[in-house]
Formats: C-alpha cells, sequence, structure tokens
C-alpha cells in the first residue's frame, strides 16, 4: 500500500491548467484509479461528459463491435449508426434534422452559421444572435464570442461580433437589444460553468413567444444540460416550449467525441459547401452515441435521474442549514451548493487531496460548488459525497 508516489514527466504536455501530479489510469462507474492506486469518488464525470459513469458496459460493447466492422467511410457516405442516432434523437424531439460535430463548441458554431443562413434566406441579412452574460457556449472564436463569461470579450481580441448580451431571466434585457439585424436568442437552459443557474419556466415561456412573433430563431445550447442530465432527455422539455436549433455534447457521447446540431425542417436550410467536417457522423462515435440514448431512454431511467437529484438536493440543503451556508440549486443531477465565502476552490483541492480516497468536485465559481455525478450514480455514493462534504467543512469552514 504505501509504495512512494510515482513521479509524473509531463514537460511535453502544453501548458493551459495547473494539473496535480497524477496520472489517471482506469475508471468504473463513479470511480477513477490514478497511477498510485488511489481511488477517488467522481461527481466530475469529465466534466458532465460520462453521463453513464466510467467504462460503462453499454458504451464498450458499442465501440468493440463497431470497431471491427467500420471505423470511417468518410462523410461523404451515409452510415448505419449515423442515421440510427439521427433518427432516435429526432423522434424523440421536436427536431427534424440532425448534423453530427466532435465538440459541444463545433456544434454551436454550426448551430451560429445555421442561424446567419437562415436570416439571410429569410431576414435580409439580419445576424446578431443575442446571448447572455455568464453563458458559456465554447471555446473556439465565435463561440467565446458568444459566450458571456468575465474578461473574455478581451482575452482574444477582436471578437466575432454580432453577440449582444442580455440579462438571463429578464426578457426586457432583450428586447432593448432586438434590432432588424437580429435573427436568434441564444440560451443555455441550466447556465452550467456561469454557476448552475436555471432559466425561469417564465421566462423561457415568454422568450419564446417573444421570438416567434418577432421572426427570432430560438437556440438553446444543451451541451451540459441535455441527454438526461436534468431528469428529462432534453432540457428544453422542462418548459412546455419548442426551440426552433438545440445544440448536444457531452453526456450524448457519454465520455467519447460527439456532439450534435439539431434543428426543425423549418430552419435546416443548409445547402452543399456550407456545412462539414471531416469526422461529422463518423460510425465509431455515432454508434456509442446510439447505446448512450438507448441507456437513457430504457424505462425508469430518467425517472430515477430525478429521484437522484431530489436526494442530492436535499442532502446539500442539509449540509447548507448544517453550516450555515447558502442553499442549493440545479435540476437533477446539475447541481450547486452556495457557499458562504470563497473557499470553492480549497474545497476542491481538499476533496482531491484527502485520504485514503479522493473526492472529484468543481468550483465555477469560488463562492460554490458543482456537482455533475455519472446519472446512475447510487444513493450511497450521493451519501458518501455528502459526508466527505462535511468532514471538508468541518476543516474549512
Ligand atoms: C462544455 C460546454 C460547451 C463546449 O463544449 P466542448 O465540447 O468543450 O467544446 C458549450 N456549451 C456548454 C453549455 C457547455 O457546457
Amino acid at each position: 500500500m504505501n509504495k512512494p508516489a510515482q513521479s509524473v514527466d509531463a514537460h511535453s504536455v502544453m501548458f493551459i491548467t495547473p494539473r496535480p501530479e497524477v496520472m489517471m489510469v482506469e475508471g468504473k462507474g463513479s470511480w477513477l484509479t490514478d497511477n498510485n492506486g488511489k481511488r477517488y469518488l467522481d461527481f466530475l464525470q469529465g466534466w458532465a461528459v460520462n453521463c453513464l459513469g466510467h467504462s460503462n458496459p453499454g458504451m464498450i460493447e458499442a465501440l468493440n463491435t463497431q470497431a471491427k466492422k467500420l471505423i470511417n467511410p468518410s462523410p461523404a457516405f451515409y452510415n448505419e449508426p449515423m442515421i440510427r442516432l439521427s433518427n432516435l434523437l429526432t423522434k424523440n424531439s421536436c427536431f427534424n434534422k440532425v448534423f453530427f460535430a466532435n465538440s459541444g463548441a463545433e456544434a454551436n458554431e454550426g448551430a451560429i452559421k445555421l442561424a446567419r443562413k437562415w436570416g439571410q434566406l429569410n431576414k435580409s441579412g439580419a445576424f446578431e444572435i443575442i446571448t447572455f452574460d455568464h453563458s458559456f457556449h465554447g471555446r473556439t472564436l465565435a463561440t467565446m464570442s458568444a459566450s458571456g463569461k468575465p474578461g473574455w470579450d478581451t482575452m482574444f481580441a477582436p471578437q466575432v461580433p454580432g453577440f449582444p448580451k442580455a440579462d438571463l431571466n429578464d426578457l426586457d434585457s432583450v428586447k432593448k437589444l432586438v434590432t432588424d439585424k437580429t435573427v436568434a436568442v441564444m440560451l443555455e437552459p441550466v447556465q452550467g460553468e456561469g454557476g448552475v443557474i436555471p432559466t425561469t419556466k417564465e421566462f423561457m415561456q415568454s422568450l419564446r413567444k417573444f421570438t416567434k412573433e418577432n421572426n427570432i430563431l430560438l437556440i438553446v445550447d444543451e451541451v451540459q444540460a441535455g441527454c438526461g442530465r436534468t431528469g428529462k432527455l432534453f432540457a428544453y422539455q422542462h418548459y412546455g416550449i419548442e426551440p426552433d436549433i438545440m445544440t448536444l455534447g457531452k453526456g450524448i457521447g457519454g465520455g467519447v467525441p460527439l456532439a450534435a446540431l439539431m434543428a426543425t425542417d423549418a430552419v435546416a436550410c443548409f445547402v452543399p459547401g456550407d456545412q462539414g467536417g471531416t469526422y461529422n457522423g463518423n460510425p465509431l462515435m455515432t454508434a456509442v452515441g446510439v447505446s448512450v440514448i438507448e441507456q437513457l431512454l430504457a424505462p425508469g431511467f430518467l425517472e430515477s435521474v430525478r429521484a437522484k437529484g431530489e436526494l442530492l438536493s436535499k442532502e446539500l440543503l442539509a449540509i447548507s442549514a448544517e453550516f450555515n451556508l447558502n442553499g442549493e440549486r440545479g435540476e437533477g443531477l446539475l447541481r450547486a451548493l452556495m457557499l458562504s465565502s470563497d473557499i470553492g476552490g480549497k474545497l476542491v483541492e481538499l476533496a482531491r487531496d484527502r485520504g485514503p480516497e479522493g473526492l472529484l468536485i468543481n468550483s465555477p465559481r469560488p463562492n460554490l460548488l458543482r456537482f455533475m455525478p455519472a446519472l446512475n450514480v447510487s444513493d450511497d455514493e450521493i451519501r458518501q459525497m455528502c459526508n466527505i462534504l462535511r468532514e471538508l467543512l468541518k476543516q474549512v469552514v
């Protein structure tokens, strides 16, 4: 057990963020193991990506079977998993067409292009897309420009123009930004990176009504909130509305790089040459996507996500009361605990470094912790996580 910690020589890995001196080598369900054999209870799950936990058997089976059959016939041809996954997604949503991409940012780039194309055809070249303060849409130049993260407007200046920012849950702030150049409004049903801030039902419904009346498209970025995370297959389904465009990422691949741009027939106006990508719809990744979506749609699964979300919410509220914190919020298994001071970063480190078992959580803002466990996390693992939190809060608060 007490072997000396193995060193990690990562000098050739480009520095983009500080990382602990370990390598992750194995994952199973809600647990990760590093190169020293230390185990971590994983409530990050690859940043809300591994919706079925680590090493999900159905996904492994899909990967193996498809790898033996066909990995990539090129995007010039249809393939079977691409068609199966498109049909599954359209059958279970209000959308009619799907384009597959490799990352959430790429899917959002596609959504931006599609909206601008639609504006060229239907709204005299309108191209502005109203987005929101504290929103996150990705790390390409256009999606950074669409994002409302403080500081991102100057980080790689100049920005891509055409993304005025409104305030979430404030329809008047949207109305003020509308001009004859406005083609769409784009938002996350639950702002994830912004700190797990749900869009209210009243706002989403009045926004849908307003955009419809003014011939403006509604785009939902469900890269984080989609694919069962909030307890419904898609987060927009909580609101009783139908958007025009939706993007998916993260959970749709369950850990492999897969994303999707979805649109209604009325909006899907790309013509040859407008959109593409070497890996789009490749059968290896879409076969995994089929397995993921079928598992999410299995009888009782989404109900169990809602029940686990309620359990986590109840436990976090109890912790908040015990330690005089500021409550919790979220939808389904995308939740945040509001702290009483800026100790989020400290708690994340203590949780990871504690022994014998670590805990992986994250702090998108210094005064809160975010939880995005596997959707099949067990009740025991939720309670275990909460007891570790109690232990850490005792040390810090
Ligand atoms: C993570 C995320 C993205 C970006 O997805 P990548 O796969 O990292 O490019 C976009 N939008 C939202 C809401 C996200 O949470």
